[in-house]
């Protein structure tokens, strides 16, 4: 441990660890006055940043290159063992992306491609691995060449050791959508099974918005509460529930499908075959509203987009939108009287508007008791909360397994 000139503990900052793993890895072991030289970084700042890499083991001093010249030349740090690390996939609708994270939680590589989920021809497993490869092959030297265990998100109900469920109503949502029968082959097993095999490390698979909820609960705005409501508003809209630290998923992965949710008796059709449900109401809101979105895809994701870039006519779309999702989280404060909701992926601008308008509605449907004891707040990990909710689970399974 280092301490500063005030006496306080300081620790490095992640900027400096990076500089200073990056110059390990691209140079070799290297004295502290190469690493000053080479990362740019002020004398006291490597000093305190290779102590604590030394502390924590991640470095060792080793022998110095040469006893020729006078004096006793200066030790050199190298990295002790490789920085072991874990991987996690993620899939949305329209994207797949592989992130490198290290066993502490560092974002260490990431790639993405574009991917549509629903595609029968690619299977976002195989092409997942062969990113996953490509990004830990970014790293080069200093990190493990495999990663230890693998994470997978997607969007739909997931149970372990099934894979996505209500597969039958999906067969027909994909038939609606892209006009053909039939699902996806990997959409029939668990992909956790399949990670399992291809890399013969321990996987585990779970929903995008309950890694959010994992991950904003772990990492972010729901820190230290115990009964937490996460609403996803990235790509759709979904919810996860974490109580006590614990995802509750429900008796088939159900729980959080806020999206068909029923907000209007006969109202517009949704893709899973009922009427009315929260993202049929919500697309349809957008989409009808006037001068608006008439030449735009109606999904949430360029609703918010377009309100983030200032588009005023969308903003007030949105909020119209909004109320309805209100009656939704509103409904569900009576029942469950959380600690916290937390809104996830949404930009700071237009976060601040929905939240002004959520909380009115929710104290109007449960309340002034509910509403004053239910903390409203924005994400704190943005759209990549998902990734330390995978984060999260890969602890978990490491964990068990030490
Ligand atoms: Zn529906």
């Amino acid at each position: 441990m280092v301490r500063g000139d005030t006496g306080a503990v300081v620790s490095p900052s992640a900027k400096a660890v990076r500089a200073v793993r990056s110059a390990l890895t691209a140079h070799g072991p290297l004295s502290r006055a190469e690493l000053i030289e080479r990362t740019g970084l002020a004398r006291s700042t490597v000093a305190r940043t290779v102590q604590t890499l030394l502390d924590h083991g991640e470095l060792r001093e080793t022998e110095p290159r040469s006893t020729a010249g006078r004096g006793r030349p200066p030790a050199l740090v190298t990295f002790a063992g490789d920085v072991e690390i874990v991987g996690f996939l993620g899939l949305s609708h329209s994207e797949l992306r592989a992130v490198v994270l290290t066993h502490e939680g560092e974002v260490v590589a990431e790639r993405r491609t574009p991917f549509d989920s629903l595609s029968r021809e690619s299977d976002p497993i195989s092409v997942g691995a062969g990113l996953l490869d490509e990004a830990v092959a970014d790293l080069g030297g200093g990190y493990a060449a495999e990663v230890s265990a693998i994470a997978f998100g997607m969007p739909g109900a997931y149970v372990p050791g099934i894979g996505l469920t209500g597969a039958s109503e999906l067969e027909e949502q994909v038939a609606t959508i892209v006009g053909t029968g039939g699902l996806p082959d990997w959409m029939r097993g668990d992909p956790a099974v399949t990670l399992r095999e291809r890399f013969g490390v321990p996987a585990v698979a779970e929903n995008d918005a309950n890694l959010m909820a994992l991950g904003e609960v772990h990492f972010g705005a729901g820190a230290g509460a115990s009964g937490v409501l996460v609403v996803k508003l990235v790509d759709g809209v979904g919810a996860g529930l974490v109580i006590n630290g614990r995802l509750f998923r429900g008796a088939a992965g159900m729980a959080g499908e806020i999206a068909h949710v029923s907000v209007a008796e006969d109202g517009p059709p949704c893709l899973c075959g009922r009427r009315g449900c929260l993202a049929a109401v919500l697309a349809t809101t957008a989409l009808t509203a006037p001068g608006t979105l008439r030449d735009a895809p109606a999904r949430l994701g360029d609703v918010f987009a377009r309100a983030a870039f200032g588009d005023s006519n969308v903003l007030a779309d949105l909020l119209t939108s909004v109320r309805y999702l209100g009656r939704v989280i509103g409904d569900l404060c009576v029942w469950l009287n959380p600690d916290a909701i937390v809104l996830a992926g949404l930009d700071e601008v237009v976060g601040a508007r929905v939240i002004a308008s959520l909380a009115g509605e929710i104290e109007a449907r449960a309340g002034r008791l509910v509403g004053e004891s239910t903390t409203l707040a924005l994400g704190a990990l943005g759209p990549d909360a998902d990734v330390m909710g995978g984060f999260v689970l890969l602890r978990g399974l490491l964990a068990s397994r030490a």
